[in-house]
């Protein structure tokens, strides 16, 4: 599969870039969590250059964080700087810190979303999105009960 594949679905406009790699430092133990980030937007009149995005992820992911910040502090970038129709981000990543200290195996992976405008409010637009990313995980949003420790502590 190829990384940082650009997509664009024409029926809907939808705009995907998925499969952005990224690698970040939890802030709680200084640790990695690393994956995948996935990005979708439907432009109303303004669009970002296809390329920036995956930067924009390096850069929110390169300071401290703890995974639902990084997901939501880049669909606020997007959703602030060209104001679409709607915009998703979904985060899949694995935390080192879960890992070491003993959580089961499946549980130091996590998935967290981001949906405004269109993708909150219109399922089919967000089924859409979520069958074109192909989570290899849960439904993003959906979270079990152990292993997030890391995860929204703040
Ligand atoms: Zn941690």
């Amino acid at each position: 599969m190829l990384n940082n594949a650009l997509f664009t679905v024409d029926y809907s406009e939808m705009v995907i870039v998925k499969d952005i790699d990224f690698y970040s430092l939890c802030e709680h133990h200084l640790l990695p969590f690393f994956g995948k980030c996935h990005v979708a937007y439907i432009p109303s009149t303004r669009v970002i250059g296809l390329s920036k995005i995956p930067r924009l992820v390096d850069v929110f992911a390169r300071r401290l964080q703890v995974q639902e910040r990084l997901t939501n502090q880049i669909a606020d970038v997007v959703r602030d700087k060209i104001k679409p129709i709607g915009v998703a981000v979904v985060v899949e990543a694995t935390h080192l810190c879960m890992s070491m200290r003993g959580v089961e195996k499946q549980n130091s992976f996590a998935v967290t979303s981001a949906m405004h405008g269109a993708f909150r409010n219109n399922a089919r637009t967000r089924m859409e999105f979520l069958e074109l990313i192909k989570l290899r995980s849960a439904v993003p949003g959906v979270r079990e009960s152990a292993g997030y420790a890391c995860v929204g502590d703040d």
